[in-house]
């Protein structure tokens, strides 16, 4: 429904910003941009918005292409993060506003009687007169989405709508954000940094580094069966543990241990693996301690973190994590042996690229 083609930018200072992005959002879906800092999650959404021309590529709403349609024309609601409300209006009037200009404006009753029926559906009926100055970090965000709603566009796109706001409310705003899109049905563009954030919320997750799609897939692949080393590790908290490795005949050695590589699952090799350099990750859920476990090694520290504890100890230089149930009565300075799930490491070429 919404298609971004083969899009590059490159800004008037020669810096290539996007690099063929290419990806397609069904109708009603809810896909969010990730990505560190200045990986091009802004500039994507401002080159669907028509706030920035592509240097290359297309951009499709149903079909249409729109990168020669203006911005205003384009259909889509846009909710920045600092919100951008208009403060010597109320909420009411700041929710009626994009109805009252424009070629399709409506008179000021019918304009109304819309806004009241967003603002039900949004829950801040009773704000309706209230100065945005006088509202929480949550509330501005519920107007701003509400604003942006009740133009009834194609696409609605946010560029870190919960930035601004403490983590416990970035919770609750969050799932609202998908009840209330799923509801209204809206195709949504969601910019975040945050993988928790997207993981939560997305039908779909397009993970972006240095102006390069890394993976576009489901949240869960995206856990499960990344495509590369930077996805394994922007994606899981505590981040998984990495090791250089290498692979000699039939083994794969790393710090003093050797393990088998028949005690791998075959049919997860992408390709045999040749003699060389590889880097092992294995996910902090699945480093165990086992009393037959392979390595040993003493606690350094433990961290608690509600229903489980985090165990962080190290083999040689390398520091690991292991995730285990909170009533496991582990503390720092107990030395135990630990196995891993061989099944669900992860093995890496030195360019980051999974094989297995
Ligand atoms: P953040 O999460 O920090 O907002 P982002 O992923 O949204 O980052 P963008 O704002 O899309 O990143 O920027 C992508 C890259 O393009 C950055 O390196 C940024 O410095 C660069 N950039 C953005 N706008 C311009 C511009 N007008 N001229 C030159 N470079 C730009």
């Amino acid at each position: 429904m919404l298609e971004v083609i083969d899009i590059n930018k490159t800004f008037d200072n020669g810096f290539e910003a996007l690099k063929a992005i290419d990806f397609t959002i069904e109708k009603g879906d809810l896909v969010c941009l990730l990505g560190p800092s200045g990986c091009g999650k802004s500039t994507i959404l401002n080159i669907i918005a028509g706030l920035l021309s592509p240097t290359k590529g297309d951009i499709k709403f149903d079909g249409r292409s729109v990168v020669e349609v203006e911005p205003k024309d384009r259909n889509i609601g846009f909710v920045f993060q600092n919100y951008a409300l208009y403060p010597h209006m109320t909420v009411l009037e700041n929710i009626m506003f994009p109805l009252t200009v424009g070629p399709k404006k409506k008179d000021k009753a019918e304009a109304q009687k819309i806004a009241e029926e967003y603002m039900k559906l949004t829950n801040i009926e009773e704000l309706a007169d209230k100065k945005p100055g006088t509202l929480s970090g949550g509330q501005q965000q519920r107007v701003a989405i509400t604003r942006a709603l009740v133009q009834n566009p194609e696409v609605l796109l946010l560029d870190e709508p919960l930035s601004n706001l403490d983590a416990r409310l970035r919770l609750k705003i969050r799932e609202e954000i998908r009840r209330l899109v799923k509801e209204v049905g809206i195709t949504t563009v969601f910019v975040t940094h945050d993988q928790e954030e997207a993981l939560s919320i997305s039908d779909k997750i397009i993970l972006l580094n240095e102006g390069v799609v890394q993976q576009d897939d489901d949240p869960q692949n995206l856990y499960l069966e990344p495509n590369n080393l930077f996805v394994a590790k922007f994606i899981g908290n505590p981040i998984i543990n990495t090791f250089e490795a290498e692979v000699k005949g039939d083994k794969l050695y790393f710090d003093d241990y050797s393990i088998p590589l028949s005690n791998f699952k075959e049919d997860r090799f992408k390709e045999k693996l040749v003699d060389g350099k590889y880097i092992l990750g294995i996910r902090p859920e699945d480093v165990h301690p086992s009393a037959s476990g392979i390595f040993k090694a003493v606690i350094s520290q433990v961290e608690l973190i509600g229903r489980e504890r985090i165990l962080n100890f190290y083999l040689n230089e390398d520091r690991f994590k292991s995730i285990v149930s909170v009533e496991e009565q582990i503390d720092a300075g107990m030395e135990l042996a630990f196995d891993f799930a061989y099944k669900k490491a992860f093995i890496f070429k030195e360019s980051g690229e999974r094989v297995y």
